[in-house]
């Protein structure tokens, strides 16, 4: 089976019937990139920034951020890089900002919040992703988005970055896409609404999950609520995925449910255009794919957005895989 998959390297990822998608590596520093390349990832989907700023006691410097962007970039050699900014908080903190305890911390000062509390940090980051820009193919999204104010504070912060950037004579890509994570059920709801405002959504699951069944990812007495091939999962995403396509917006998702094997063809079945994952999910994912119509997994989605539960759609779906 591993000789089959490495026969994928150079390949593009295509279902039976001949869809193109596109398989994205999750990455958390520089460091992980030998690998996303020796896996054939056709891309960053979600580089998740806060390890940048994690063990140790200060912040990092724009010099210290604009090297590890510039080196993902390069390194990647064009193909596109979505950097997530700062999502800090929940259950990542950082010591030297001195935030106070938080009941649920979860629900609490987390991600692009803490950026707008906090928004010197915001922008020396925008700063160091800007001046990284035209060293690759760089798209920037933020994470945690409940809110269109949200959004648009942050575009215009990032936009303001740019401009001061320029205003000083240093050299920046013309235009960088711009898209949003969507793991708040209120961001899912209002996909028609954000659509218009973003180049594209990432759909983050992990968070998405644990938010929608009000189950905390992490607590175990309430792991059998975290359920991600429940309907009600299901229905968002669809959600989410269609009100981006009338508005010719790509949708990604970057949560664990991109890389697993009743996942993936779910999505599938949804409409997704990107997938990314774990680097070492890459190669068994494309080899999957391969074996999958998308047309018909796309005549399941009636019967997949009307089960009442979990179980009867992950029977549906195994026993129509191929074996
Ligand atoms: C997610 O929430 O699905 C996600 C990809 O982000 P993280 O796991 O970093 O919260
Ligand atoms: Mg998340």
């Amino acid at each position: 089976q591993k000789e089959e998959w490495r026969k994928l390297v150079h390949k593009p990822t295509v279902t039976e019937d001949g869809t193109h998608m596109i398989l994205a590596a999750n990455i958390g520093t520089p460091q992980d990139i030998a690998s996303v390349l020796e896996n054939g990832s056709q891309g960053i989907g979600l580089y998740r920034t806060e390890f940048l700023y994690m063990g140790r006691d200060q912040l990092p410097t724009e010099e210290e951020q604009f090297e590890a962007y510039r080196t993902v970039l390069e390194s990647m050699a064009g193909k596109p890089v979505v950097v997530r900014t700062l999502d800090i908080g929940g259950d990542k903190e950082l010591p030297y900002l001195n935030l106070s305890k938080e009941l649920n911390p979860f629900l609490g000062l987390r991600a692009i919040r803490l950026c707008f509390v906090e928004e010197r940090l915001f922008r020396i980051q925008l700063r160091a992703l800007w001046r990284a820009s035209v060293y690759g193919n760089l798209k920037v999204m933020f994470p945690m988005i409940a809110t269109l104010d949200e959004l648009r504070q942050a575009k215009a912060i990032f936009i303001e970055e740019k401009e001061k950037l320029q205003s000083e004579g240093t050299h920046v890509a013309d235009r960088i896409e711009v898209g949003m994570m969507v793991e708040t059920p209120s961001s899912a709801v209002m996909a028609d609404l954000f659509a218009k405002e973003v180049d594209f959504f990432s759909i983050g699951t992990n968070d998405l999950i644990q938010y929608t069944m009000a189950a905390d990812r992490m607590n175990e007495n309430v792991s059998y609520l975290y359920q991600p091939y429940h309907p009600a999962i299901l229905r968002l995403i669809n959600h989410v995925i269609q009100a981006a396509h009338k508005e010719d917006k790509w949708v990604g998702v970057c949560g664990e449910l991109a890389g697993d094997s009743i996942g993936i063809p779910l999505l599938l079945a949804l409409g997704v255009d990107e997938l990314s994952m774990s680097a070492t999910s890459i190669l068994p994912a494309r080899s999957q794919i391969k074996n999958i119509s998308k047309d018909k997994a796309a005549s399941w989605k009636r019967d997949i957005l009307h089960m009442k539960s979990m179980e009867e759609v992950v029977q549906y779906v195994k026993e129509r895989l191929p074996k």
